[in-house]
């Protein structure tokens, strides 16, 4: 029981070092904050009861949608809540969609991108960042919408059709709907779409096939790096005996050693305050055009993450084993 309601405690925490009063707080500390919080939150539930709507508001919360970056009708688009980030892109064939939000807010995301302007009927290709509730949940109804092609990596693949999280399967609060996998992608293969071609870039830990995607979008007369980042928070997902999946301490560092020299002109999180984009759609609806080029963002909240994630293995490692020691 005591996994159980530790897994909870971490996608809750993993997706979320962001409760209201800490989003200044530093990724590291927020997260244990939020970890020791929720554990005692989640204890008194019934399992399989979680309230998520009512814990994370947030998650919730309709943002209006905006076009972050692009030229025309082509670009990035912003389709998520305040909490959880829901991307956009249109293509001259169709258009992509990354993520889904939470179950039951498949419809929000599809209204979202009819306000801008688009039938999300013509939606393609869906991707999923991570099979986590909180970003694959409204996928199946998304693809029920649209009849769009499912496309995520091998490692992820099971979680989604199964609809549940990888390692805590008994944990019904955590489930999502299942969604069909149609095709599956590998690291650093390319997808295209029309005039659009992502890259994946499997960054596992987060989960088994945490998936991030990269993309040139242009705007005016230049060419702009984008990266999608899946995730590299650890939160309670348990890295020591046993772990949340085989080789996901590998799988971490793998990540963190693969991605140092990744510099991207944009970076763009599935939690929105990880790359600060309240305060850079501010900035944007201020008159700067350019307001989510940030070159220092993504190295900067990674070598943060890197740090969070030794400091956690090693307070796992200690604890597993003073209750072996039992
Ligand atoms: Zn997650």
């Amino acid at each position: 029981m005591r996994w159980i309601s530790g897994s909870m405690a971490l996608i809750l925490a993993a997706c979320a070092p962001m409760a209201q009063e800490q989003r200044a707080t530093p990724p590291e500390t927020a997260e244990t904050d939020a970890l020791d919080t929720i554990s005692s939150l989640v204890d008194d539930q019934i399992p399989g009861q979680f309230d998520w709507r009512q814990n994370f508001p947030g998650w919730y919360a309709a943002v209006e949608p905006y076009r972050i970056i692009g030229s025309g009708k082509r670009g990035v688009y912003f389709v998520g809540t305040e909490g959880l980030g829901m991307y956009f892109i249109p293509t001259s064939a169709g258009h992509i969609l990354i993520d889904g939000g939470m179950p039951g807010e498949g419809q929000y995301v599809a209204d979202a991108i009819r306000k801008l302007g688009f039938d999300p009927k013509d939606i393609k290709i869906l991707l999923n960042s991570h099979a986590h509730l909180d970003h694959s949940g409204g996928l199946a109804e998304l693809k029920a919408l649209t009849g769009a092609q499912m496309i995520a990596s091998e490692g992820d693949r099971s979680a989604l059709e199964g609809g549940f999280y990888l390692g805590s399967e008994d944990d019904t609060a955590m489930n999502a709907p299942p969604v069909k996998v149609d095709r599956t992608i590998a690291d650093g293969e390319t997808l295209t779409l029309g005039d659009i071609t992502l890259t994946a870039r499997i960054t596992p830990g987060h989960s088994r096939g945490c998936t991030s995607w990269t993309m040139p979008v242009e705007q005016g007369d230049k060419t702009y790096q984008a990266l999608f980042f899946c995730s590299a928070t650890v939160a309670a997902n348990r890295l020591v005996g046993p772990p949340q999946y085989d080789g996901i301490v590998d799988d971490y560092r793998k990540t963190f050693a693969m991605t140092r020299d990744w510099q991207p002109d944009i970076f763009l999180t599935n939690h929105p305050e990880f790359a600060g984009m309240a305060a850079k759609r501010e900035k944007q609806k201020a008159g700067d055009p350019l307001a989510f080029v940030d070159r220092t963002g993504f190295p900067a909240m990674m070598a943060k993450l890197e740090q969070a994630f030794e400091q956690a293995l090693q307070k796992q490692t200690l604890k597993h084993n003073a209750i072996m020691e039992q």
